[in-house]
């Protein structure tokens, strides 16, 4: 009885084992991965299924005996026997990505892990081989899109720097255009000014000549009177005279202008005795003041040395003119200062009035052509707006400069140097 239920027992646990070997032979055959047994001691292969021999591109009766390098697992016997040397200390060992060369040359690449496994009386090692070859494939397409990316964005730099500094270039030019239109603007605006001022000129010319002018045809028909007394004879003559410097004047300085714009005006030098200039400068002018209530005074710095200079005295006496005229025509009462100074270099002269004064804002401008303080204007409808814009040009001409210093209702200083370096001693 005991013996024929173990001899059931055998029985069944003969069949589990045929059951097992069938399914374990049915997964071995169908697997996806490539494997294969070898003998631990001599490492040749006992079984390959397949997948492997596939692979492989051998028989597997031409497999099966074989040891890996011969069929294409490793490149030579030495490393195939130092893998089989590390699998033997650690009973493992792994290959990340491996090349196999199949029979027909074709290269596949796996992943190759073994283990060694007690089966039966004996030990056997378990090759699992695994085509990677998708995976390695789309590993290569990643790199190599990385590197056109990489490729991309050393162009799309290269590029950005280029747009850049096209960029800058462009914003200079843009900005260069900015600065010539607005010099154009500029341009624009000062030839639409002076175009205004030129016609206010012309406009105000043509009252300044016909003033004059009418005064010496008005009073040349009445000295033709036959009846005219003497003394109104002599009272006519002198207005006659006195338009007729006037009409001169104008007729001078729209002269002096002209040449000054064109560039033509020149500076005729000799010698200049300056005290004696300034003493005829007095004497003409204290005949002009003893009209109105101004007094003048001439200030020499050096009134008994005789101070002689190379220069054009003609147009010193026409700076004078102008700036004492001024003085005169803007001082209804007051006093009228006129001198030089001698400096290192220079010689500095002045003409100083206890005048109307000049507001700092109109300082600069009326050295300019053709302007006027806009309020003495209409106060003083008297001259062309000329005379400072000329003695400026002559100053310049002779190698000086010409300033004002004046304050509104308190005065006026007018100061112009020319260089003393032409001193004859
Ligand atoms: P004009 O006297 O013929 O108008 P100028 O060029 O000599 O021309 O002078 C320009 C302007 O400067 C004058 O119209 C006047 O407004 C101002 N000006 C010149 N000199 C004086 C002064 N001494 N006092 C006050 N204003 C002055």
């Amino acid at each position: 009885m005991q013996e024929s239920s173990n001899k059931n027992k055998a029985v069944l646990t003969d069949n589990k084992l045929v059951e097992s070997e069938i399914r374990y032979r049915r997964l071995f055959e169908s697997a996806k991965d490539g494997i294969l047994i070898l003998d631990f001691e001599s490492g040749k292969i006992l079984d390959a299924n397949p997948f492997i021999i596939k692979i492989i591109g051998l028989p597997l009766d031409e497999t099966i005996g074989k040891e890996l390098w011969e069929i294409g697992l490793f490149s030579n016997k030495e490393e195939s026997e130092l893998a089989f040397i590390e699998l033997k200390i650690n009973g493992y060992i792994r290959f990340e990505d491996m090349p196999i060369q199949s029979q027909n040359g074709k290269v596949t690449n796996v992943e190759f892990i073994s283990n060694v496994y007690p089966e039966n009386q004996s030990i056997v090692i378990q090759c699992n081989i695994r085509d990677i070859s998708e995976r390695v494939l789309a590993e290569k397409a990643i790199r190599k899109s990385e590197q056109n990316l990489q490729k991309q964005n050393t162009e799309y730099a290269k590029l950005n720097k280029e747009y850049s500094s096209l960029n800058e270039e462009l914003t200079k030019s843009i900005n260069q255009i900015h600065h010539i239109n607005n010099d154009l603007i500029i341009a624009k605006d000062k030839a639409e000014e002076s175009d205004k001022l030129k016609s206010a000129f012309l406009a105000n010319m043509s009252h300044e000549i016909r003033t004059p002018m009418n005064a010496i045809m008005g009073f040349s028909e009445f000295i033709s009177d036959p009846e005219l007394s003497q003394d109104n004879f002599i009272k006519y003559i002198e207005i006659i005279c006195a338009s007729s410097q006037q009409l001169l004047t104008i007729v001078s300085d729209i002269i002096d202008i002209s040449k000054i714009e064109a560039d033509q005006f020149s500076i005729e030098t000799a010698i200049v005795d300056i005290n004696l200039l300034m003493n005829e400068l007095l004497v003409t002018y204290k005949k002009i003041g003893s009209f109105s209530k101004v007094k003048l005074h001439l200030s020499n710095d050096s009134p008994d040395k005789p101070i002689q200079i190379l220069t054009d005295g003609n147009r010193i006496k026409q700076i004078f003119n102008n700036l004492l005229n001024n003085a005169i025509k803007f001082t209804r009462e007051g006093e009228i200062e006129f001198g030089y100074e001698l400096k290192e270099n220079f010689i500095e002269f002045y003409v100083q009035d206890s005048g109307i004064g000049i507001a700092p804002e109109n300082q600069s401008i009326i050295f300019q052509r053709f302007r006027q303080v806009e309020s003495n204007k209409k106060q003083l409808n008297e001259g062309n707006g000329l005379g400072l814009s000329i003695s400026k040009a002559l100053v310049e001409k002779m190698g000086g400069t010409i300033r004002v210093n004046s304050e509104l209702d308190e005065g006026s200083k007018f100061v112009f140097t020319i260089p003393y370096t032409n001193k004859i001693e």
